[in-house]
């Protein structure tokens, strides 16, 4: 059903994409097809809270009417928890009962690094975790799975910022969560966009600088499952005038809003301005060695 090699467009259906997600969706679109590839969009609803079919509808709607095209079937999380509980079963983990302010107390303690998981389930004797469980279970709760990493960071390339190297820690695979409401929100970004990249066969992932913080931990996990590395690229972000990432409060940031004052044609020109290509012939003229490599600030 897909093929490599092949680039992606990964958006989170919880809301309309604002210009920065455009700009990093036309982005994906030109690498992927510049180089040959298939392009696949995926619709990351992995969080059933937050994602909305709605929304995920109106977002492959604006994408199209940017003059963005994909190879079908469009990929949607929800349908997914066979394939990553199959992966789960393939790591080496463990199961973790703390909660959110267990992780903030551990993480205020000296020598704490932050952001990173302090292993404090780890090595738990095995009555003491017996003990966590029923604790939990009693309250009607699930324990969150982690990786149990065996390094404690990892090297990636990306196209703009080179080597990398960032720190990979026991990260969650699948959320704790309470019985009644066990289902597919359950399982973790972090291994969701590994099995279902390596699932769709991309090697390429264009999305988002805020992420490159990631990759290690993701590329890490990859190759325990046996996939090989994407190739990383990680672009510069849009931001406001506050140097803040954009955000949907900065005004009329979405397609619909935007397009009401200048036209679809015009949110296009601004576009291919902040990529510095042609808006007529963006595939033609799009230059990765001219990308600025700074934040775009839009106004
Ligand atoms: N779904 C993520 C987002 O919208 C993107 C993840 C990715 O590209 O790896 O931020």
């Amino acid at each position: 059903m897909f093929q490599g090699p092949a680039g992606r467009y990964a958006p989170s259906p919880s809301g309309d994409l604002h210009f920065g997600n455009l700009r990093t969706a036309v982005l994906a679109w030109l690498f992927a097809r510049q180089s040959g590839r298939n392009f696949y969009m995926r619709v990351e609803d992995i969080d059933s809270e937050r994602s909305s079919a709605e929304s995920a509808k109106r977002q492959l709607e604006d994408l199209a009417a940017l003059g963005i095209e994909w190879d079908e079937p469009v990929l949607y999380q929800h349908d997914r928890g066979d394939a990553y509980a199959q992966a789960l079963a393939a790591l080496p983990t463990y199961e973790c009962y703390c909660t959110r302010r267990d992780i903030r107390e551990a993480a205020s303690a000296p020598h704490a690094q932050p952001g990173m998981y302090p292993g404090t389930c780890r090595d738990l004797p095995e009555e003491l975790r017996a003990f966590r469980r029923l604790t939990l279970s009693s309250e009607g709760r699930l324990p969150a799975i982690r990786l149990r990493a065996d390094v404690r960071e990892w090297t990636v390339r990306d196209f703009y910022h080179g080597e990398f190297t960032g720190p990979v820690d026991d990260v969650i695979l699948r959320r704790g969560g309470r019985f009644d409401q066990a289902q597919a929100g359950d399982w973790a970004y972090n291994l969701a966009v590994v099995v279902d990249d390596g699932f769709q066969g991309v090697d390429q992932v264009v999305r988002g600088d805020d992420l490159l913080f990631s990759a290690p931990a993701q590329a890490y996990v990859a190759s325990l499952l046996g996939y090989e590395e994407p190739e990383y690229v990680h672009v510069p972000l849009v931001v406001n005038a506050e140097n803040k990432r954009l955000a949907k409060r900065d005004g009329a940031v979405t397609l619909r809003e935007m397009a009401q004052a200048s036209g679809v044609q015009g949110v296009l020109h601004m576009l291919a301005e902040s990529i510095g290509a042609d808006p007529s012939d963006l595939l033609g003229s799009f230059d990765p060695s001219r990308l600025p490599r700074a934040p775009w600030v839009w106004r």
